[in-house]
């Protein structure tokens, strides 16, 4: 087999030809590998592809046995075929035969061919089948060669993705027919969506692979490069109050790969050979994923998602405004493998029906920003971006969980029954907007929202919450770039406090480090990063930062009342120092504006068990506890809340982690702090149902769970309610939330679930 460039563009252009005749698939598979054969002077050349059951079916050859064609087949991970597919990545082998793996099939008349090429075909990250060439003489095929057949197998990706390898002994090519799917996810936001499939990542479709002009290309290429290094190297050159040198800091790592030459040679490559400049980055890109879907070691996943990362931004500059995803005004559902808070929030405006993630963690702040915006999303589905197309038709079920690719009409016509059930539920939460949260009893109970964003504020008056019960200040820090200045957290504040007229706000004091990583602060590789140096724990290490963040706080308040809380304290010396910090800055606000808040509440939430014995020492001092149940809860069950096979393992309600809180009342009500919650569980009406009986008055959540919740209040008579609840907790039976459910029904509370 001989190799030059010359050659490989003109078969570049010979496949471009062949890619847009029409005509019988097979008959143009043959032509394929009979032209890849003769260009490259290799006596066999074939191609195999994946079955439904993971088989490989060759489906093409030059060279051997024209018989052998639709009736060889492969196990997934059998012969030398079924390495390079298992592997997902090329391999030349110098004496075929002999290799440990080699599987003999007669049929072929495999025997006489001594060297081998094999490449997968990659699409979307998946192996949907494996190219192959072969020559008589031993000898190693060389890297040039192996880049040639990688590209080769990438065209080819586009012309055999459809194809239906199943039908191909009758001799007809069929048309692989892509069936409706149902794939499981984590719901990050409630609700129901329908719409055509957006990638969020660039596509590049295959009628941009091949360069008409290749200098022209490679200077395109070469600007991308530089101004891919450019912006890094701005990302990097932030703030001057860059913290710590951590030679392992995740931007630092994204610079050395942009200016890794050997990445740069290998896309430079790809143009040479006659693509596109897109074309030669997104082949990079499959063969990125490809090893990402392969590989276990986390590290090496994160590097392989830089890299990915990296592809995809050089795809966006190359683009510019055309690489953008385009959101149609009416029914887009984005579909993304993972997406930062920030490239969420660019969508903030586009009306998008659903978002999907392959991403798992509910936690993390892309789901968050989600449920801001009120868009229904799910995440947690794997292999998701390599089973949708472009333009494909999605239903995201977000009340249970379930998306269904090119729904069938029975599917859709479910779902616009569901909307209008839905509809008219959320019509009878919106006429409770104005009513007191009041039991039936008579008791006044507070339900307050959950923000971050200045975004969330809008929902304030909608949902009739009595005010912000939690601000969580560090999301300004997460979806910006750079850190932002003493006057940007100034005015973020007092807009907040603007759109809460007259109502309370909570501002909680930035919460850092365990998933909500700053690329700007180098923070260090954590093996436990949940327990490790976050929240008030970093904060109080990085006084100048915490500081600055306290001034903010009091300038935005000017002579209004102030409400600060402390974040995932574990001892009264971390509360004692963060309140001192907090009331210097106070004075010395005073006497710089001769302002100060009329009045200051100080308050601590309650994460770590720790603290729940330690109430007594804040006697006097914490106004009020406010518990977070997700972290609460992770470090109570020691189940970390961003590991999905055991973030819901354990149940809230059940006897352990009540009895738990129910000490934690007693304790506030004896010491005189005042008890709220806030944190997911407060947004499930049956756990609300339990803080409200264990005496917690106020009740933090997002905005989409306050109709339910107070819907669930008006129904509940407390007093009767608490002594059979405390009751049921003293003598709790094996299936406590069903116990508890009965409970409720017994005491007609209208719960959303169960
Ligand atoms: C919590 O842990 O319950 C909480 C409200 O804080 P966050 O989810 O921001 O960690
Ligand atoms: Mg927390």
């Amino acid at each position: 087999m001989a190799y030059n460039l010359p050659a490989t563009r003109l078969l570049m252009n010979r496949l471009r030809q062949m890619m847009a005749e029409d005509g019988e698939t097979r008959s143009r598979l043959d032509n394929v590998v009979r032209l890849i054969a003769s260009t490259m002077v290799a006596d066999v050349c074939s191609i195999y592809l994946r079955d439904r059951s993971g088989q490989l079916i060759l489906i093409a050859t030059e060279g051997l046995k024209p018989e052998a064609v639709g009736n060889t087949r492969l196990g997934a991970t059998e012969g030398l075929v079924g390495l390079v597919s298992r592997r997902a990545e090329p391999m030349a082998i110098q004496d075929a035969p002999r290799h440990p793996s080699f599987s003999y099939r007669p049929e072929t008349g495999e025997d006489p061919f001594h060297a081998f090429l094999g490449v997968p075909i990659l699409r979307g990250g998946r192996v949907i089948g494996v190219l192959t060439a072969q020559n008589r003489t031993e000898r190693v095929f060389g890297d040039e060669e192996i880049d040639t057949l990688q590209t080769i197998a990438m065209v080819l990706a586009e012309i055999v993705d459809r194809i239906d390898p199943e039908h191909l002994e009758n001799g007809n090519g069929h048309e692989r027919t892509r069936n409706p799917a149902s794939l499981r996810g984590r719901v990050f936001c409630e609700g129901l969506g329908y719409g055509r499939a957006v990638l969020h990542d660039p596509v590049v479709p295959a009628a941009k692979f091949f360069a008409s002009d290749q200098e022209v290309e490679a200077d395109r290429l070469t600007r991308a490069l530089g101004g891919l290094k450019k912006s890094i190297d701005r990302m990097m050159a932030i703030d001057g109050a860059v913290l710590g040198d951590d030679p392992r800091d995740v931007m630092e790592t994204y610079r050395l790969l942009a200016h890794d030459p050997s990445w740069a040679e290998k896309l430079q490559e790809g143009v040479r050979s006659g693509l596109s400049a897109e074309a030669s980055i997104d082949r990079a890109r499959r063969e990125h994923r490809a090893r990402l879907q392969s590989a276990r070691d986390p590290y090496l996943r994160e590097r392989l998602h830089d890299l990915e990362d990296l592809d995809n931004r050089l795809l966006r500059i190359l683009g510019g405004d055309e690489g953008r995803p385009v959101i149609s005004e009416e029914r887009s559902v984005l579909v993304a493998r993972r997406l930062g808070p920030a490239e969420l929030l660019e969508y903030a405006n586009a009306g998008l029906r659903g978002i999907l993630m392959e991403e798992a963690a509910a936690s993390s702040h892309a789901a968050i920003v989600a449920r801001a915006l009120g868009i229904p999303t799910l995440g947690g589905i794997e292999g998701l971006t390599t089973r949708i197309d472009q333009g494909d038709w999605l239903i995201v079920d977000a009340e249970q969980g379930v998306l269904h690719v090119r729904p069938d009409d029975a599917l859709y016509d479910a779902y616009k029954d569901r909307v209008a059930l839905r509809s008219e539920r959320q019509a009878a939460y919106a006429a409770l907007r104005d009513k007191p949260a009041r039991t039936k009893d008579g008791k006044d109970l507070h339900l307050m929202l959950n923000a971050g964003l200045e975004l969330d504020l809008d929902t304030l008056d909608q949902s009739g919450a009595d005010g912000v019960g939690l601000f969580r200040t560090e999301f300004q820090f997460l979806v910006s770039e750079t850190l932002p200045r003493l006057d940007d957290q100034v005015q973020l504040y007092r807009r907040v406090l603007d759109k809460a007229p007259g109502k309370p706000v909570i501002f909680r004091t930035l919460d850092l480090g365990g998933d909500k990583v700053l690329p700007a602060l180098n923070l260090q590789r954590e093996e436990n990063p949940a327990l490790g140096w976050r929240s008030i724990r970093f904060a109080l290490d990085h006084r100048g930062l915490f500081r600055r963040q306290l001034r903010a706080l009091i300038r935005a308040a000017g002579e209004d009342p102030l409400t600060v809380m402390f974040p995932m304290v574990t001892t009264p010396a971390e509360f004692f120092a963060a309140k001192d910090l907090l009331m210097k800055e106070v004075e010395w606000t005073y006497e710089a504006t001769g302002k100060r808040p009329r009045h200051i509440e100080v308050g601590v939430m309650l994460e770590t068990p720790a603290l729940a014995f330690s109430l007594k020492e804040l006697a006097g001092e914490a106004e009020f506890l406010s518990v977070g149940t997700n972290d609460l809860m992770q470090f109570f069950y020691a189940a970390d809340r961003m590991t999905p096979s055991v973030s819901d393992r354990y149940d809230l309600v059940s006897p352990s982690a009540l009895r738990f809180l129910k000490m934690v009342s007693e304790e506030c009500r004896t010491h005189g702090i005042r008890m709220s919650a806030c944190g997911e569980a407060t947004g499930s009406t049956l756990s609300a149902l339990c803080f409200v009986a264990l005496g917690f008055t106020n009740l933090s959540m997002s905005a989409g769970s306050i109709g339910p919740v107070k819907r669930m209040i008006r129904s509940l008579d407390l007093a009767a309610f608490r002594a059979d609840f405390l009751d049921a907790l003293d003598k709790p039976n094996d299936a406590f939330r069903n116990q508890l459910l009965a409970l409720a029904a017994e005491h007609g509370v209208e719960l959303a679930e169960g």
